[in-house]
């Protein structure tokens, strides 16, 4: 993070080259307003530290400031450099536009909502075969549905290899604490963290193998 430049991701106001009446403020100190800022400013800083950042003011509309251009205490940066995407997503369309608006949890709970509404179709167990295939008749609900429950199960799957993840790290971290209070058996413990150092990667690669089917299956 930088003092000296402005922290949105595409602008390249530094305090070296501002031009007059271009000038730097720092984050907001209530909570309420850095929530508010997180959400404007997600996919718009590769980097946000809050008493080290500086936005500059090109990034506020007008009716953030005062007579004395002074930024009033609501306000929130709402301008970014045209044509500049976020570090990982990009805006084509309206649909994505407003999905990358979403938090994470406003997104999880969006579909769980929304999951709840949905009916199975009638006879989707009948539709489907042992292998997981649709019948050749059966209607495109019933395919759509499969493709959800698929997704669920991908889901759970990866929600469960983030669990074992944290216990492994957990166990790691216990690990190291007991060497570090009793130098004995380091033969012993080098042997287990080998271990779980493989574990963990293993489990890495099979959660960056199912992400790769759940985005493909997304961009279809
Ligand atoms: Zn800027």
């Amino acid at each position: 993070m930088s003092q000296t430049h402005c922290a949105v991701q595409g602008c390249k106001t530094s305090i070296y080259n501002k031009q007059i009446g271009v000038y730097f403020f720092p984050c907001p100190v209530s909570h309420e307003m850095r929530d508010k800022w997180l959400h404007a400013l997600r996919n718009k800083c590769a980097v946000l530290d809050w008493t080290k950042s500086r936005i500059c003011s090109k990034h506020f509309e007008n009716k953030y400031f005062d007579s004395q251009r002074k930024l009033k205490d609501i306000a929130i940066p709402t301008l970014f450099p045209i044509g500049h995407k976020g570090p990982k997503y990009d805006n084509k369309d309206k649909i994505d536009k407003g999905l990358n608006k979403l938090t994470q949890a406003e997104l999880v709970n969006d579909i769980k909502n929304n999951l709840l509404k949905l009916k199975e179709p009638i006879n989707f167990d009948k539709m489907v075969s042992e292998d997981l295939k649709c019948r050749i008749d059966a209607p495109i609900g019933v395919q759509q549905w499969l493709l959800i429950k698929k997704q669920n199960h991908l889901n759970a799957r990866l929600l469960e290899l983030v669990a074992q993840n944290r216990r492994h790290v957990d166990i790691l971290k216990k690990n190291m604490e007991e060497s570090r209070s009793s130098k004995k058996n380091t033969g012993h413990n080098i042997e287990t963290y080998k271990y779980i150092v493989k574990c963990l990667q293993e489990k890495l690669v099979n959660l960056e193998e199912q992400i790769e089917i759940l985005t493909a299956v997304e961009s279809r």
